[in-house]
C-alpha cells in the first residue's frame, strides 16, 4: 500500500482505472460493450501501445501499425508441451519438456520473451497499464482461436497473485487475460479458486527442486464447481514452467480432469 502510495504515476492509473470501470458500469449495462462506445471511451482515456508506449494513433487501436512488427511472434516447429519456440522439426519437447514431467495437456504462447516482451510485460505488471491485456488476447484469438475452441473448455483460471503483491500493484495481470479471454470467448472465468496461500519471497536462493515444492505448498483450490473438469490456465509469462506445473498439479488433485495452459511470453530454448 505504501509503495502505492509514494509512487504518484501508479496511484493516477489505478485511479484513471477505477474511474473507467466505474463510467463503464454506469453507462453500459451489457457485459459486452459496443464498438462505438469503445472509441468514445478511447478518446478519454488513449490506449497505450503494449510495444512503444506511447499513445496508440490512430485512436481506437490497440496498437501503432509499425510496433507490431517489431514483436517475435511465436513460429513453427514449436513444443508440443508448452509451446516454446524448438530449433528443428524432428523434436517433439523443448529442452526443459523433455527433462522435466509436464501435468497440463498442452501450452501456447503468443510471443518471445525477448527485449520486446519484456518491455511489454513491465508496462502490462507494473505501470498499470492494463489495456494491453486486450490486446494480448485479440492476438491470441486470432493466432489460435481455433485451437482453443477445441479444446471445450469449462473455464478459465488465473495463475494465482500472492494477496499482498496484488495489493501493491493494484491488480492481477493474469486476472485481467481470464477476464478478456471469457469475455471474448464466452468460456467463464473462474475467481479465487486458485489461490496462492503463502508468499514465495526467497526464492531465488533455492535450487529447482525446492523451489518447485516451495510453490506447490503455496497453492490451493477451494470451491472447485463440479463442472469445472477441463479448464484453461491462463498466465503472462512462462519461463522454467514451474508455476504452471504447480498450479496444474493442485488443479489435478481437486478433480479437474484436464488442464491446458495459455501463456501471453514464453522463453526460448534457442
Ligand atoms: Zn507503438
Ligand atoms: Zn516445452
Amino acid at each position: 500500500m505504501l509503495h502505492n502510495l509514494n509512487n504518484p504515476k501508479m496511484q493516477l492509473s489505478s485511479r484513471k482505472s477505477d474511474l473507467k470501470e466505474a463510467i463503464l458500469k454506469k453507462f453500459i449495462s451489457q457485459d459486452r460493450i459496443s464498438q462505438a462506445a469503445d472509441v468514445v471511451l478511447s478518446l478519454f482515456f488513449p490506449r497505450r501501445c503494449p510495444v512503444c508506449q506511447d499513445i496508440v494513433w490512430p485512436t481506437g487501436e490497440r496498437i501503432c501499425p509499425g510496433c507490431r512488427d517489431k514483436i517475435a511472434f511465436i513460429r513453427e516447429p514449436v513444443c508440443k508441451k508448452c509451446g516454446k519456440e524448438i530449433s528443428n522439426w524432428e523434436t517433439e519437447y523443448c529442452y526443459d519438456c523433455a527433462r522435466h514431467p509436464r501435468s497440463f495437456y498442452e501450452g501456447i504462447s503468443l510471443m518471445r520473451y525477448d527485449r520486446v516482451g519484456q518491455a511489454t510485460m513491465q508496462g502490462f505488471k507494473y505501470h498499470g497499464r492494463q489495456e494491453y491485456g486486450a490486446y494480448y488476447i485479440e492476438e491470441i484469438l486470432s493466432k489460435y482461436g481455433e485451437k482453443i475452441r477445441s479444446w471445450h473448455a469449462d473455464a478459465v483460471i488465473p495463475v494465482p497473485a500472492h494477496k499482498s503483491r496484488e495489493r501493491k500493484r493494484g491488480y492481477n495481470q493474469a486476472e485481467i487475460l481470464a477476464r478478456e479471454l471469457s469475455k471474448r470467448t464466452g468460456i467463464p472465468e473462474l475467481k479465487n479458486v486458485l489461490l496462492r496461500t503463502k508468499k514465495t519471497t526467497a526464492q531465488k536462493n533455492l535450487g529447482g527442486r525446492e523451489r518447485f515444492y516451495n510453490l506447490q505448498q503455496a497453492m490451493t483450490v477451494k470451491n472447485r464447481p463440479e463442472w469445472a473438469k477441463t479448464v484453461i490456465l491462463i498466465d503472462d509469462i512462462y519461463t522454467t514452467g514451474s508455476t504452471a506445473e504447480a498450479c496444474t498439479r493442485v488443479l489435478l488433485s481437486s478433480g479437474v480432469k484436464r488442464v491446458y495452459l495459455i501463456t501471453v511470453c514464453i522463453g526460448s530454448n534457442r
